[in-house]
């Protein structure tokens, strides 16, 4: 089959920290709506470190509170089951995300953070796992919850997938960018087998 592996984003899609980040955006006094990693990069100094500590602070505790989305355990072993390669591309810090998978019954790897590359929607990590692989971009589906693994995910070339997590589509126009849409997790096995039979002649 051409489909060989998958990469996932993590929070908000396998797993709910919980994360507030209106509440993060008014402790680091950042812009409603400004993108938190974007902005924090902008600045300089003082400012900066003051609010990577507020962010450290919120993922810590989300840690703590992160629970699993339900079906998703399923669906990962359901993957598993038919041998595709998984991964984790992650807007997190790499020791936060890597404590929380523990809660996950199957291995990633890798495992990549923030601090490791240039964050989505860059391509870059997608292309730096598929590269380690050894396999093409489109043998990989790049699944998430959010326009940046969407975008992330049609900049590299792969299949995209977006967890809606049952939320409904809205007024953006981002959700085109996912050739498939899981609105639950439960028939994840299903869809995946779609995907890997729609692209069976593709290799
Ligand atoms: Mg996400």
């Amino acid at each position: 089959m051409a489909i060989k592996g998958i990469i996932f984003d993590m929070d908000g899609t396998l797993i709910d920290s919980r994360l507030d980040f209106d509440q993060m955006r008014h402790d680091m006094d950042l812009p409603i709506e400004a993108p938190i990693l974007e902005t924090i990069e902008s600045y300089t100094g003082l400012r900066r470190q003051q609010c990577n500590e507020v962010l450290r602070v919120h993922e810590q505790i989300g840690v703590e509170k992160a629970t699993v989305f339900p079906g998703v355990s399923e669906l990962l072993e359901y993957a598993q089951s038919l041998d595709l390669k998984m991964a984790i591309v992650t807007r997190n810090l790499h020791e936060f995300a890597v404590e929380m998978l523990r809660m996950l019954p199957v291995t990633f790897s890798p495992v990549i953070g923030r601090e490791e590359g240039p964050i989505k929607p860059d391509p870059w990590a997608l292309c730096h796992i598929c590269e380690n692989w050894g396999l093409e971009t489109h043998q990989v589906v790049m699944a998430g919850d959010y326009r940046f693994d969407l975008e992330a995910g049609k900049r590299a070339g792969c299949p995209t997938l977006w967890f809606s997590q049952k939320r409904v589509i809205g007024n953006s126009d981002w959700h085109q960018m996912a050739d498939y849409i899981l609105e639950d997790n439960f028939q994840g096995a299903e869809l995946l087998d779609r995907i890997i039979e729609d692209h069976r002649d593709s290799s």
